[in-house]
């Protein structure tokens, strides 16, 4: 990609109130708003999203969950049969809409327990046939009252959500227990480093045993938690798990203190409310009919890209993490006029290329200092500074994380790239 071609332009200042992480995705262009709560991704926020979700989808996968997709516009019928259809609408939390051949009422999916139930009970007969975990990641709509804080409160999100079916009640607990040991693993691997895993209350899902997973956030944290400073145990303020100071009842090392954090993800066990209200039944050994035992898990993937900004910026601009980074390498040449100059940078954008390094080239006729803000702010991971030593074959490569510059032939640059990639 060329800096001249990139779309949109950088801003220097976007105004208004906005959280730090927020102001960031709008200056460097990777979200605009449209309507309060719903914003269209821009290239560079659509190309973070699909990392994310590509590391969610493979890491799925690797404990045996399998990925589908559910459709997002849902049928009135369902959502009656688990008596949940009134109760979104009396709580004005789920958008409608009507279907006019026949005069049908649909739903436009806030979360998916009605269809993935409905689905699972058309197909498993027995005992054999379980546990199965099915996954998406799809986008999700809820009618907050006041949309606000960008990504992190909108009413049109995307949204990773998986269901495990088992036949008794441990099988859940382990299905339950694989996925909340899944969930930090994924997470490190997107750059959030300071998590809090929370009990919670399980608020309207309609289970008992929840865990909430906080990226922590002392700006915006919407959420008030008391976390001890030595395990990772946590609780929501309203479940009163302690006062600060007091010794951690988990570890009995650590003392609370007070943090603040934005849910990133959560973790029910939903027993059987759903699989008796939607029917899903199997065969047991016995013969005899029984209904699955069932969790439901979700991540908010649109607000984790604000998330992982929270956690992974400076004062002058984004520093992505190289595992979701729209961008790897970033070339930089200081005077684009200047043929030599001119002609290495366009020889090492080759290069990238070839080896399927994604790369940005800033072949504008605009000053060193203006491209070198442009490139601090957009937050590639490596930047490659081709300058007065370009006629010697040389280049300077720059950790956008650690600051650290390294002075490399031209011939390496390629290999000391493919080096750092994420695999
Ligand atoms: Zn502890």
């Amino acid at each position: 990609m060329q800096m001249s071609n990139r779309f949109p332009r950088t801003r220097r200042d976007v105004g208004g109130d906005l959280t730090r992480a927020h102001a960031l995705l709008v200056q460097a262009g990777l979200i605009r708003q449209v309507s309060p709560g719903i914003w269209t991704l821009l290239p560079d926020g659509w190309k973070v999203l699909r990392n994310i979700h590509q590391i969610v989808f493979d890491m799925m996968e690797s404990v045996g969950v399998q990925n589908v997709q559910l459709p997002i516009l849902q049928s009135c019928d369902l959502w009656e049969q688990s008596g949940r259809w009134q109760k979104y609408i009396d709580t004005k939390t789920m958008f409608t809409t009507s279907e006019y051949h026949y005069d049908a009422e649909y739903g436009l999916a806030p979360t998916a327990e009605e269809v993935v139930s409905f689905t699972v009970a058309g197909e498993i007969e027995s005992w054999r046939d379980l546990p199965v975990i099915l996954h998406q990641i799809g986008p999700k709509f809820r009618d907050e009252i006041r949309p606000r804080l960008g990504l992190l409160r909108g009413r049109e999100f995307y949204m990773s959500d998986a269901y495990s079916f088992d036949r008794d009640e441990e099988g859940m607990r382990a299905s339950y227990q694989k996925m909340k040991e899944l969930y930090p693993r994924i997470y490190e691997r997107l750059g959030i480093h300071k998590l809090q895993a929370v009990e919670a209350s399980s608020g309207d899902i309609g289970g008992k045993g929840s865990v909430e997973f906080m990226a922590l956030n002392e700006e915006v944290g919407e959420d008030l938690l008391m976390a001890c400073d030595e395990c990772s145990y946590g609780a929501n303020t309203e479940v009163s798990a302690g006062n600060v100071g007091d010794v951690c009842h988990e570890c009995k090392i650590g003392t609370f203190k007070e943090v603040r954090g934005i849910e990133i993800g959560h973790v029910f066990q939903l027993q059987q409310t759903y699989s008796k209200s939607m029917r899903v039944t199997f065969r047991d050994e016995n013969d005899t009919e029984q209904f699955a035992w069932m969790g439901c898990y979700g991540i908010g993937t649109s607000r984790l890209i604000q998330a992982i900004v929270d956690q992974n910026h400076d004062d002058d601009g984004i520093v992505w993490p190289e595992s979701v980074a729209p961008m790897f390498a970033h070339i930089v040449p200081v005077n684009w006029k200047d043929e030599t100059q001119r002609a290495l940078a366009q020889e090492l954008y080759a290069a990238c290329q070839d080896a399927n390094i994604r790369t940005m080239i800033d072949d504008r006729e605009e000053s060193a200092g203006l491209k070198f803000k442009d490139a601090d702010l957009l937050g590639y991971p490596y930047r490659i500074v081709v300058g007065r030593d370009a006629g010697k074959g040389l280049v300077e490569v720059r950790n956008r994380k650690t600051g650290d510059v390294e002075n490399l032939a031209k011939e390496h640059v390629v290999k000391w790239l493919k080096e750092r990639a994420p695999q």
